[in-house]
């Protein structure tokens, strides 16, 4: 993993004697000499660059008779310290992009791994994807089986050398080989790559397997062929991410920003959602016209850079084939919302007819990882936590360190958990929906992962409040099957305190919690919240969105049209003919009186009811479409609004964000024919200046001056940036989740370090 490498050519060049060696706990280094002291701090001030230390422990022991520095075989590592205390959380490193000096290899025809798809050294290459076992050795790993060739082998025992220790080393002589497989798994006798990249640029769809799991790729600039992937994977709209060779086939077709150019070539390489272009001149960069399937009505892309060296090669041979930088969707392979494909055996049967030729290989995937999601900002967003960063923990600061074990379940959707010990969460990587059995087994076969390698034993566990969560089923089980007290967390509240942790805040502070849906204490269903906490973690709900009724709870996915009349009915008595939503009145007025709706605060279900009033989406395929096509047309330059005062009422308590007005009054606009970009404009204006004066009277009024974002509603930029940029000019400090998911990906990290604090 290059770090006992590092270790070994300091402890050289300063003339330091010992051993280094991996153990279940971690690295263990042994070292004795003069300037031992000097070393050590050395270690501490300057860790090998891509290692995380999360504790740093030295203890003295007995003087031995080294030989020299050694690295040694993990957990033979004698027995200097007479009592070891387990560190337990010995860590295993994300995955990395592959390297400059790998690339540099892999593309000069002279180099014995002159395009060898699975070339890595120790500062690159699969992590997490293959290790099964701890402590982190080739025979634990999925590469155990195959022998080092005596090039391989001399490397990897030259200290002197880049792939020094590097577990996965290997080349076209003994390591992984690549194989194509046709739509029905026949083995075809061709040259994988070459022939993978003529049915791509002949506008056909291949699966590939990557480091976590099966893509699907297809020539992004083919709308036909993006059409039949969308139609094969039944995903009508859902945007689609690409991947690109470099940074200046990116900016032919997306904006990028500093944030955005270091996300990209980080070593995490995620998919990173930048700004489209808008047909504005490029200097100095050839534009590329991405099909406009790929992303509809969104103002984002989400692209990545090839991170292995498989998608290398891959894209070199197509951009040589097309004599043009090309651009692929690269989008999970999976059966809509379930887990993605990491198998021949499961791409073969579960996505059959969905690929044409299946480009893969015979190194086996160990865990299952889907790949990163970050919106790029000033602050980036984390949207999706996954390649290269699971499992990589969040490290607490000592005010939130969680007094036992715990395991926290998530959320239904965007499922992630996460286990906590003292000062750090082990969050694992995006699970997704777990609304199917192999989604589950996904979930169990993590976990189970996450428990062998930390050591950890849950004393509690913590889940979500909503009863018919499958994430509250789970917990449920696992609590009667552990004997371990369970504790319930609502699910605004755990946005809240995820923000706090993580940005270790320890003073009193409001918290601003605006997403889809949330199961509230008083049954009804949240998702535009203003609470109160205390530095003890304690809360109050002090501000909502008034309830309207909702007329179709359950749904996964809300239906825009749907919900615009139920709410024009509840405040205005009328949906106009000419809205074009008549066929939802009479079904939804019948719910109405017959009181079979359920009262909610949701921001996002009011995002959808306006969307559904100026028409820009009526039918939604996905949760959070319609938020995403308002704020993608909405006209960045219009400064109207609805506010008016009877927008706020701030006598009662909770105080309230009244939408009845705001209604009435995008729909007189709507009937007046103006431009839906005003109106959602408009729209956006007045919830930035309701949120921002509501959450400064009661900052005020309880003398807080933190303001805590959180919640999927915070992925959309235009609420995000405006309502921190009101507070921040009134004062106050404003600060959201960055390293874990501002939605429901990071509510584990809430649930677990509030578990077991007073709720009310
Ligand atoms: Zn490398
Ligand atoms: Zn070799
Ligand atoms: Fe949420």
């Amino acid at each position: 993993m290059g770090f006992r490498p590092y270790v070994y050519r300091l402890a050289i060049s300063m003339g330091v004697v010992g051993t280094v060696a991996n153990s279940s706990s971690g690295v263990e280094i042994r070292c004795q000499g003069l300037r031992v002291r000097e070393f050590i701090s050395k270690l501490k001030a300057n860790p090998p660059p891509l290692a995380r230390v999360t504790s740093f422990r030295v203890r003295p022991a007995k003087p031995r008779r080294f030989k020299g520095f050694r690295i040694v075989a993990s957990g033979n590592n004698g027995d200097m310290i007479p009592h070891r205390v387990p560190i337990p959380g010995a860590l295993v490193l994300p995955d990395i992009a592959v390297c400059p000096e790998c690339r540099k290899e892999l593309l000069c025809s002279k180099d014995r791994r002159f395009c060898y798809p699975f070339t890595n050294c120790t500062q690159c290459g699969p992590r997490y994807t293959i290790v099964r076992t701890l402590p982190y050795d080739r025979p634990r790993t999925t590469l155990r089986g195959f022998q080092m060739c005596p090039d391989c082998s001399r490397e990897y025992q030259n200290p002197e050398d880049r792939r020094f220790h590097a577990q996965p080393n290997a080349c076209p002589e003994c390591g992984p080989s690549l194989s194509l497989l046709d739509s029905s798994g026949r083995l075809l006798a061709c040259d994988p790559i070459m022939e993978s990249a003529r049915a791509i640029a002949a506008g056909r769809i291949v699966a590939i397997k990557s480091l976590g799991g099966f893509q699907l790729a297809c020539d992004a600039t083919s709308t036909k062929a993006v059409a039949r992937l969308r139609q094969r994977k039944s995903r009508p709209a859902k945007p689609l991410a690409v991947m690109c060779e470099n940074l200046s086939a990116v900016r032919g077709f997306c904006r990028i920003t500093g944030t955005g150019r270091e996300l990209l070539c980080s070593p995490a390489a995620p998919i990173v959602l930048l700004r489209k272009r808008y047909g504005d001149t490029i200097r100095n960069h050839v534009p590329i016209s991405v099909s406009r399937l790929i992303a509809p009505n969104n103002s984002h892309f989400g692209v990545m850079l090839a991170y292995t060296p498989l998608h290398v090669v891959l894209l070199r041979e197509l951009h040589r084939l097309q004599g043009r930088a090309p651009v692929l969707v690269m989008t999970s392979a999976n059966t809509r919302d379930d887990r993605l494909t990491a198998s021949d055996p499961e791409l073969l049967q579960e996505l059959r007819g969905v690929f044409d030729l299946a480009l893969t290989h015979n190194r086996p995937i160990a865990n299952r990882c889907d790949d990163s999601v970050v919106l790029a900002d000033k602050r980036p967003i984390m949207v999706r936590r996954a390649r290269g960063y699971a499992p990589q923990p969040i490290v607490l600061d000592p005010w939130f360190h969680v007094k036992q074990p715990t395991l926290a379940l998530g959320a239904e959707l965007r499922n992630c958990f996460a286990l906590a010990d003292a000062n750090r969460v082990f969050l694992s990587p995006h699970i997704g929906n777990l609304g199917s059995s192999r989604a589950e087994h996904f979930f169990h076969n993590t976990l189970e992962r996450y428990l062998d390698w930390t050591k950890l034993k849950p004393c509690r566990i913590a889940c979500d409040l909503h009863p018919n969560y499958l994430s509250t089923r789970l917990a449920e089980r696992l609590s009667a099957k552990w004997k371990l007290p369970l504790f319930r967390v609502q699910h605004h509240y755990a946005h809240v305190a995820a923000v706090m942790a993580e940005h270790g805040i320890q003073k009193p502070a409001l918290g601003l919690a605006f997403d889809g849906t949330g199961y509230g204490t008083d049954r009804a269903i949240w998702g535009c919240e203003f609470l109160l906490v205390g530095p003890d973690l304690s809360w109050r709900r002090v501000g909502h969105l008034k309830y309207l009724q909702l007329t179709e709870p359950g749904a996964v996915v809300a239906n825009p049209g749907r919900v615009a009349a139920g709410y024009l009915l509840q405040v205005t008595g009328r949906v106009p003919r000419q809205l074009g939503l008549s066929r939802y009145v009479g079904p939804v007025r019948n719910l109405l009186q017959a009181h079979r709706a359920v009262a909610t605060s949701s921001l996002g279900r009011l995002f959808d009811a306006v969307a559904g009033i100026t028409g820009v989406c009526r039918n939604a395929a996905f949760e959070g479409q319609a938020p995403i096509a308002l704020e993608a047309c909405a006209n960045p330059d219009e400064q109207g609004h609805y506010f008016r005062d009877n927008v706020l009422l701030t006598h009662p308590d909770p105080a309230l964000v009244d939408p009845g007005p705001i209604i009435s009054q995008v729909l007189e606009d709507v009937l007046a024919k103006t431009d839906p970009a005003v109106v959602s404009a408009r729209f956006h204006n007045t919830i930035v200046r309701a949120v921002a004066r509501l959450a400064h009277q009661l900052a005020r009024s309880y003398r807080v001056n933190t303001v805590l974002l959180s919640g999927g509603s915070f992925q959309n930029n235009l609420l995000r940036h405006r309502v921190s940029a009101e507070l921040r000019r009134k004062g106050y400090r404003v600060v959201y989740n960055q390293l874990v998911p501002v939605n429901d990906g990071g509510i584990s990290l809430g649930q677990a370090v509030s578990c077991g604090t007073a709720t009310p």
